[in-house]
């Protein structure tokens, strides 16, 4: 298992990864955040730093706000909508919400070839932020190198840290590029922006994220105790399985379903997707299938939101009584009606960015 900021490889241990970084379990908060997006109804949020300061805020209706971002190495696909529905949720609960779209990440990080094409991703993947359905009164999108207040936070924020600091915090080594190692204090801006005079000053402030990422949390935590802002809370969620089998990756359209995907192709992809089944249609009736370790089952988890017809698929899988060829068909019909409408509210969203971006 390899799990850092720019790499993620091999079958996740969720328990010793949370063990090592010190993020710990969810459970006992979700009764206080009900009712729950069937993000967390389906365990996919599994840990959390901190986050009883966010069920506090929202029991006591104070302000808080949440912070999840993008990285424009691509267009949205259902990895990058797992956090952004987070969001969404928590600004169902009263959040402010803040969305930095991190071009300069995908470019450091050798994401993208050049800066000119983050840009582009950055600006055609908002409409389909604003399309999931965020209150305009309520959001915050944000180009990273386009927002001066964030770059002048930034600036400030990088005297309270060290080189020694990032170094030992991210792992990195000489032949890391000058700009990733800066932008762990840039990414600290991004968190850490809800909490500046600006927008009202300290508050609570929860970032869904994933735990390959959690350095950011570990650097901005430290450094928002040294300019007397609230430490950020967070909370993790499991990754995505690939359509292929292994883990989804936006340099690999197979492997994922993007929002912008035509819905012919998305069919195609659905339907050659590596499922929880047996090899044949007799062993599947006999043994049943495993629904844990499929991709299109996943998919009807974020799809529906009916839970009992989830539990019957479930069911149904694990008897045998449910055989994939079907089962992947009825999957699409969810998957294109979903992208069908999203498409459409996308076209119109394209109308709104000035009214939800930042500055400019
Ligand atoms: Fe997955 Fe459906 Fe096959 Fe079960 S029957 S393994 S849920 S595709």
């Amino acid at each position: 298992m390899k799990v850092n900021v720019s790499d993620v490889e091999g079958d996740i241990d969720y328990k010793k990864l949370s063990k090592k970084f010190g993020v710990k379990s969810i459970q006992r908060y979700l009764k206080k955040i009900e009712p729950l997006d069937k993000i967390y109804r389906r365990g996919y949020v599994f840990g959390q730093r901190d986050f009883g300061r966010i069920t506090k805020a929202i029991r006591k209706d104070k302000e808080f706000a949440v912070v999840t971002g993008v990285n424009p190495s691509g267009p949205i696909h259902f990895g990058h909508k797992m956090f952004l529905d987070q969001a969404r949720f928590f600004q169902k609960k009263g959040a402010e919400v803040f969305i930095p779209v991190s071009n300069d990440e995908s470019y450091f990080f050798g994401k993208v070839d050049t800066l000119e094409e983050a840009n582009a991703n950055a600006k055609s993947l908002i409409p389909d932020i604003i399309a999931l359905g965020f209150k305009k009164s309520k959001t915050n999108i944000f180009i990273s190198t386009k927002t001066p207040s964030v770059y002048e936070l930034a600036t400030r924020l990088s005297t309270k840290t060290t080189f020694s600091s990032v170094k030992a915090i991210f792992g990195f080594n000489n032949q890391t590029n000058p700009g990733a190692i800066f932008y762990g204090v840039m990414q600290s801006a991004h968190i850490l922006l809800p909490q500046t005079k600006e927008f009202g000053g300290p508050k609570p402030v929860v970032v869904p994220i994933g735990i390959d990422q959690d350095p950011y949390i570990r650097l901005s935590r430290d450094i928002s105790a040294k300019v007397g802002f609230v430490k950020p809370s967070s909370t993790y969620h499991r990754f995505m399985l690939g359509l292929s089998g292994g883990k989804m990756s936006t340099s690999k359209p197979e492997t994922c379903i993007f929002l912008t995907d035509k819905p012919k192709d998305a069919e195609k992809k659905l339907m050659s997707a590596i499922t929880g089944g047996r090899k044949s249609a007799e062993e599947q009736r006999e043994k049943g299938g495993e629904p844990e370790k499929c991709s299109v089952f996943q998919y009807f988890s974020l799809l529906t939101d009916d839970d009992k017809k989830l539990e019957k698929i479930e069911k149904e899988c694990k008897s045998g009584k449910r055989i994939c060829g079907d089962c992947k068909k009825e999957c699409v019909k969810h998957l294109k009606r979903f992208l069908k409408k999203h498409q459409k509210k996308r076209k119109k969203a394209k109308k709104q960015v000035d009214k939800f971006m930042l500055e400019g």
